[in-house]
């Protein structure tokens, strides 16, 4: 019951959430996780913020309980925490160093299960891959709905990758992350790439082709690109909050961005 994380998330839905109780049937803590996770990801509540059960209960019409529900299944994605006698906050963007360690364990696990993949998945699978591919070689870049669009494919893709390694253990360690939210989270302003695009049809080519070592080169090739431009995006929004707050700039290491306190 409940939100059910399995299921890949619907990224762009939670760009487009507005703050009105949707009308189609949901159970209370689903509506609560939600309007929620919409909030988070897309930083209406600011990292380390506040998060307001009372106002979330107005705003929704419902009682505390299911929002209380709803922020036990975040915490368990990391997304939020619980001070004792305070309440819950939003937990912080990941910092520079989490960047680095969440690619590193990713390039440990995935390059290893996409050629699994190439020899154990099966023709249902592959078939899979290949429209997602050619579905995201087709969407539009620019805006942030567009990027939530890529994000929700770049998310689908490797979960069926590693699901189609045929190691459940291997799926479940890489689910467990919750990679893409906050990758998500963290990348929400900026744009989908059509870098990402190609290196994920050298993925897909190399699983058709059943071939292991290119389907674990390919993942490998990916992986360390796309580390590479969140380093990229990490720079820019640091060189953006030190335009915006310290005129001394410096070279001074930042531990992640301004954090609010
Ligand atoms: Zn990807």
């Amino acid at each position: 019951m409940a939100t059910s994380t399995q299921d890949p998330l619907s990224f762009s839905r939670l760009v487009a959430l507005d703050d009105k109780r949707p009308t189609y049937p949901q159970s209370l803590v689903e509506l609560a996780y939600e309007q929620l996770l919409s909030m988070l990801v897309t930083m209406k509540i600011a990292p380390g913020g506040h998060i307001s059960i009372e106002a979330l209960a107005r705003q929704l019409e419902i009682s505390q309980t299911p929002i209380r529900e709803a922020l036990t299944l975040l915490e368990a994605q990391k997304l939020a925490y619980k001070i004792p006698n305070v309440g819950f906050r939003a937990a912080e963007l990941l910092t520079r160093q989490e960047v680095h360690d969440l690619f590193e364990l990713r390039l440990l696990i995935e390059p290893a299960a996409a050629a699994f993949a190439a020899e154990k998945a099966n023709d249902e699978a592959l078939r899979a891959l290949e429209t997602l591919a050619e579905e995201m070689s087709r969407q539009q870049t620019g805006n942030e709905l567009a990027y939530a669009q890529f994000a929700e494919g770049d998310a689908r893709l490797h979960q069926l990758v590693t699901a189609a390694s045929g190691n459940r253990f291997i799926a479940e360690t890489v689910e467990g992350l919750h990679v893409h939210l906050h990758i998500f989270r963290f990348l929400f302003r900026t744009n989908a790439t059509a870098k990402a695009v190609q290196e994920h049809e050298a993925i897909v080519s190399a699983l058709l082709a059943r071939d292991p070592a290119g389907a674990e080169q390919a993942m490998r090739n990916h992986l360390l690109a796309s580390r590479g431009r969140m380093t990229l995006a990490l720079d820019e929004q640091e060189r953006l909050a030190g335009a915006n707050l310290s005129p001394e700039g410096g070279g001074r290491p930042r531990r992640g961005r301004a954090r609010k306190r």
